[in-house]
């Protein structure tokens, strides 16, 4: 399960056949099939800001107990940017931490890699700031997925998985990432930690707001100032803003004052 866009994980899904709109995959997973939970383990998971959103709502913790207990932070060697990695139990099979013999016990939260999969999805930034995405079939020899189910294009399978909130705010991460890496500056360690607390403390970035009077520095309706304070979705989209206005001097929905 990989969704990060570096050039590593491209190398990977380039390797893999792709898919184009209409294609079909057959597909089936489920406590039926004879490897149920096996690929629940020993993963390199890489977490984005909204799938750390909805861990730490499904878990009712802070993002900073979150990321101490459940991650280990890297970063992105090309930009700079946090990279939490979901950290396995330590023990026989390094087990997720959130795999039960019934299946997943976060299931409705669980990230969005685990919701793609089989599929990879590659994105890049098109013209006029639209999202291109390429689909790629994983298809690993221990999944007995392939051998039963229903066929489903690209499209189907991710409604069914309900990524689309995922791949909305991934995508934004992807876009600010690639503007950073075509700077040819990756973000220094001060910047690095800037962003780990906007985009994956959406709670300690709400008291950022708050003590640095951050709404005095950008103009912003009265009604998305009360969303931001408010709702984590909310919050996220403006740290993207926010992160976009301080490194780049300007932000398309966002004037300083
Ligand atoms: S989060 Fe859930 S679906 Fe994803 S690897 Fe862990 S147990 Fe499996
Ligand atoms: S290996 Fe494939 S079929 Fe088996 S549990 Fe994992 S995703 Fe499902």
């Amino acid at each position: 399960m990989n969704t990060e866009n570096t050039d590593a994980s491209q190398e990977f899904l380039d390797s893999l056949p792709e898919l184009g709109p209409t294609d079909t995959f057959l597909f089936a997973c489920g406590p039926e099939v004879p490897c149920f939970n096996c690929c629940c383990a020993e993963l390199t998971l890489p977490l984005t800001p909204y799938d750390v959103l909805r861990l730490t709502q499904h878990l009712e913790i802070d993002s900073e107990r979150f990321l101490n207990s459940y991650t280990q932070l890297r970063t992105f060697p090309d930009t700079g940017f946090p990279l939490p990695l979901l950290k396995m139990q330590e023990g026989p099979g390094e087990p997720c931490p959130f795999v039960s013999p019934a299946g997943c016990r976060i299931y409705e939260d669980r990230p969005g890699a685990c919701r793609c999969y089989p599929l990879g999805r590659a994105t890049s930034v098109g013209e006029n700031d639209t999202i291109a995405e390429r689909f790629f079939l994983v298809q690993e020899p221990h999944c007995h997925g392939f051998d039963t189910g229903r066929h489903w294009t690209p499209k189907e399978w991710l409604a069914n998985q309900e990524t689309e909130p995922y791949n909305l705010y991934n995508d934004k991460y992807m876009r600010l990432m690639a503007m950073v890496k075509a700077s040819g500056k990756p973000l220094e360690s001060r910047m690095s930690s800037m962003a780990v607390l906007c985009l994956f403390q959406l709670d300690k970035f709400r008291e950022f707001i708050t003590n640095m009077h951050v709404f005095k520095r950008v103009s912003i309706p009265e009604e998305r100032q009360k969303a931001i304070l408010e709702q984590p979705e909310a919050t996220l989209d403006f740290a993207f803003d926010w992160m976009e206005l301080i490194l780049f001097g300007q932000s398309p929905t966002l004037q300083k004052t």
